[in-house]
């Protein structure tokens, strides 16, 4: 067996507890606030609703994802309604229009930010609104923490009068010109999922401006209760509020949010500093205004100008060799199977992004030691290619 076997493995995002969310979990249990509800999601909400900032109404569920579906059913997305959503991101941004039987409209990124293109929004509104289709919703998403071009997505919701659910499960933390993400559309949503740049184990949240909208989906994520002593129910509900044990995960997270985005710039900084010169790779920029969270750093690599043509592929498996975790970028939704057939409006970025682009081990836990791990493996890679192909 080499010694590669026995190094410990470098995981992609790991989870990373600032210290006092076991205190915060233990007052659950010792006032036995172990249900649905209770003073922790009071106060994860209220501490979400302060870091926003904009005067923002937070309710905190069960996941992301359920916050999406609710945001949707907010929004009235029925059977045979159209929604426009980012291709490239993480399928769970697009599940929740199927749950309610609508059809997505992909539209594709940028170069500039990766994000939704909005000359192609602008495109797909007007195509659909041509063919006759009803779009209830616009779903841009903050890749990798990467805040979208919002000022222009939003100018042209407003003028064709849909609303935008912003979903920043992966830009807590990140601003555009001074502004949070998450507050940005008319609904927004967080993730709290492990890898996420803060946990709660599994949870998420939905964002507004609009009080009666976050009453709403309070109402329906607790199997919508109608007042009366018994159990009435007038619409259909959803069992989607999240735990106060994990609210009081979230507590303590929250303490340690805005060091948690700094470790992850640096984990940025480290990787540009040493891999923004060699040929054919780049990084994902960062627009002007914008500040990202750079919850995991990504790059491209085009093997046309590589040393030695090397691919993210090659780089990929050179890494897991070592034992270390990187991925892939999301693959578009206009790629995937379960989403074939569906309308989508594209010049072919994204799918040049998932060809050439890479995930790098990015947690906040990740050591120094680690991180020269990784650059080991990478310039051992270069060299090997750049002898071995003159
Ligand atoms: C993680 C994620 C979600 C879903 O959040 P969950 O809490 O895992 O349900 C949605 N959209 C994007 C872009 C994500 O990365």
């Amino acid at each position: 067996m080499s010694d590669k076997q026995h190094s410990p493995k470098i995981w992609l995002s790991a989870p990373h507890m600032g210290g006092a969310e076991q205190s915060f979990v233990e007052e659950a249990f010792a006032t036995n606030w172990v249900a649905p509800l209770g003073p922790h999601v009071d106060g994860f909400e209220a501490d979400l609703s302060i870091f926003l900032g904009r005067d923002r109404h937070v309710t905190a569920l069960s996941s992301g994802t359920a916050a999406l579906h609710l945001a949707l059913i907010l929004l009235g997305v029925d059977r045979g309604d159209e929604v426009i959503c980012q291709s490239m991101t993480f399928s769970a941004s697009a599940n929740p229009i199927g749950y309610l039987g609508a059809t997505p409209v992909f539209v594709d990124s940028e170069t500039d930010t990766w994000n939704m293109s909005p000359d192609l929004l602008e495109k797909a509104i007007r195509d659909r609104q041509a063919k006759g289709k009803k779009i209830k919703a616009i779903i841009p998403v903050h890749l990798y923490g990467m805040p979208a071009r919002m000022d222009r997505i939003q100018a042209i919701a407003q003028h064709y009068g849909i609303p935008i659910v912003e979903d920043a499960a992966e830009a807590l933390g990140s601003t555009l010109k001074g502004r949070q993400m998450g507050t940005l559309g008319d609904l927004s949503i967080l993730s709290f999922n492990g890898n996420k740049i803060i946990t709660t184990s599994g949870g998420g949240a939905l964002v507004s401006g609009d009080a009666g909208w976050i009453k709403r989906a309070r109402y329906l994520a607790t199997q919508a209760r109608d007042p009366a002593p018994h159990y009435e129910h007038s619409v259909l509900g959803y069992n989607y509020r999240m735990s106060n044990i994990c609210a009081g995960i979230g507590r303590g997270q929250m303490q340690v949010l805005e060091d948690r985005v700094l470790q992850r710039r640096a984990n940025f900084a480290f990787y540009y500093d040493w891999l923004a010169g060699v040929p054919g790779f780049s990084f994902q920029p960062e627009a002007e205004g914008a500040y990202s969270n750079r919850w995991l750093t990504t790059i491209l690599v085009d093997p046309a100008c590589s040393p030695g043509g090397v691919t993210r592929e090659d780089l990929r498996l050179a890494l897991a060799a070592d034992n270390i975790e990187s991925r892939p970028l999301w693959k578009p939704m206009h790629r995937q199977p379960v989403f074939e057939g569906c309308p989508f409006y594209g010049d072919g970025t994204a799918d040049r992004l998932f060809e050439q682009g890479l995930c790098l081990p990015s947690g906040t836990s990740l050591t120094p030691g680690d991180l020269e791990r990784v650059r080991a493996v990478l310039l051992k890679l270069f060299q090997t290619n750049t002898i071995s192909t003159p």
